[in-house]
C-alpha cells in the first residue's frame, strides 16, 4: 500500500504518505517517519486525523525534524498528518469524500480517499506497535481543556493498570474516561492488539503558543516514561491529574439554531443548574435567549468556539469528577 515502507529498517526513514492516495489535485507531499533503534517499546504517534486540528500536526512535525535514532529505544513511527487531503485544505474532513476519518475504521483498502488512509493505518501501521498515541485538538469548532484518555483490551500487551500509569505520566491537568467507539482510531486499535492514548486540547480556530507547548511537553513526558524516548520534557507537568467521566448526559446540545454565548470559562467547576451558556435567537422578533443549564456538577471540558450553532450540535460538555 506504500511502496518502500519497511517498519523494520534501522535508523530514520521518511516516506511520502500521499502515495497511498495518488491523483488528488494539488496535494503536496506529506510524511510518515519511522525511527528504529534496537529492541524496546514500539509506539505510533499520529496527528491530523481531523485535518483542522493543527496543534497536533505542528508538534509532530517538529518531532520528525528533531528526534534522531539515538534518542529512541525500540521503534517510533510518527505521522504528523494522517489526513493530508483535509489538512492541506484547512478542513476537518476530506473534501474528496466528505467523511469524518475518525468514524471510518478499520477502513477500506480499495475505498475512498479517507477510507484508504484509515485502512493503511489499521492494516499496515497498527501491527508495527504496542501503543498508539492519537493526537487531536479542538480544531476550528471547539475549545478544549488539555486532557488525555485511553483504551486497551485483552489482546494488548498493555493492561488497564499499565494504561493508567501511561495516562498519569502525561502530566496533564485532566484524564477523561469515556466509552470507546470502534470506528475511531483509538477505539479500533485495541481491538487490533494496540493500546491507545488520545490527546485533546487547544482549538478555537487559532494556534495558541501555550497550548502547543502543553501538547508537546505531554508527549515528550509520556514517551520518555514509556521508554521509547531517552529524553523527556523539561517541565514536570501536573503531578496529580483530575479524573473525570464523560457520558451522554454530560453533553449539552443545541435544541435549535442560534448564536452561542458561554457564561462560564472553559475549565470552570459548575454545580447542577448553573448557567453554562445562552443561545441567542438568530431570527424573529424576540431577543429572548434560551438558557443552557448544567445537568450535573462537573468541570467544563469543551466549548463551542464558533458564534453560530445548529440544532443538534454540541454547545459544551462537562466532566463528572470521579470519586
Ligand atoms: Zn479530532
Amino acid at each position: 500500500m506504500l511502496d518502500g515502507f519497511n517498519p523494520d529498517a534501522p535508523g530514520k526513514t521518511i516516506l511520502d504518505l500521499t502515495a497511498i492516495t495518488p491523483g488528488i489535485d494539488g496535494l503536496q507531499e506529506d510524511v510518515i517517519c519511522t525511527i528504529n533503534n534496537g529492541e524496546g517499546p514500539r509506539v505510533i504517534l499520529c496527528g491530523g486525523i481531523h485535518g483542522d486540528e493543527y496543534e497536533a500536526q505542528i508538534v509532530l512535525r517538529q518531532l520528525v525534524n528533531e528526534i534522531q535514532p539515538q534518542d529512541v529505544r525500540g521503534r517510533l513511527i510518527i505521522i504528523p498528518t494522517i489526513n493530508p487531503s483535509a489538512s492541506q485544505r484547512g478542513q476537518r474532513i476530506s473534501p474528496e469524500d466528505g467523511q469524518n476519518m475518525n468514524r471510518t475504521f478499520p477502513g477500506k483498502a480499495e475505498g475512498s480517499v479517507t477510507e484508504r488512509m484509515s485502512a493503511f493505518l489499521h492494516d499496515v501501521v497498527f501491527p508495527q506497535a504496542d501503543l498508539l498515541v492519537d493526537v487531536h485538538a479542538g480544531g476550528g469548532d471547539y475549545n478544549v481543556v488539555p486532557m488525555v484518555f485511553g483504551f486497551t483490551s485483552d489482546k494488548c500487551s498493555i493492561d488497564n493498570a499499565a494504561l493508567e500509569g501511561i495516562l498519569d505520566s502525561w502530566g496533564y491537568p485532566y484524564i477523561e474516561y469515556v466509552e470507546g467507539i470502534a470506528s475511531t482510531s483509538a477505539g479500533a486499535s485495541p481491538l487490533a492488539g494496540v493500546a491507545s492514548v488520545e490527546i485533546e486540547g487547544g482549538g478555537g480556530g487559532a494556534v495558541r503558543t501555550e497550548e502547543v507547548a502543553i501538547m508537546r511537553d505531554g508527549i515528550l513526558r509520556g514517551l520518555k516514561a514509556y521508554g521509547v524516548l531517552t529524553k523527556g520534557a523539561e517541565s514536570p507537568g501536573n503531578s496529580t491529574a483530575i479524573r473525570v467521566d464523560v457520558r451522554k448526559d454530560n453533553n449539552h446540545m443545541a435544541e435549535g439554531d442560534g448564536i452561542v454565548e458561554h457564561r462560564v470559562p472553559l475549565g470552570a467547576e459548575v454545580a447542577t443548574g448553573d448557567l453554562l451558556a445562552v443561545i441567542h435567537p438568530a431570527h424573529g422578533r424576540t431577543g429572548t435567549p434560551v438558557e443552557i443549564r448544567a445537568k450535573g456538577p462537573g468541570i467544563v471540558l469543551r466549548q463551542r468556539a464558533r458564534f453560530f450553532i445548529r440544532k443538534g450540535e454540541l454547545i459544551c460538555n462537562t466532566g463528572t469528577l470521579r470519586a
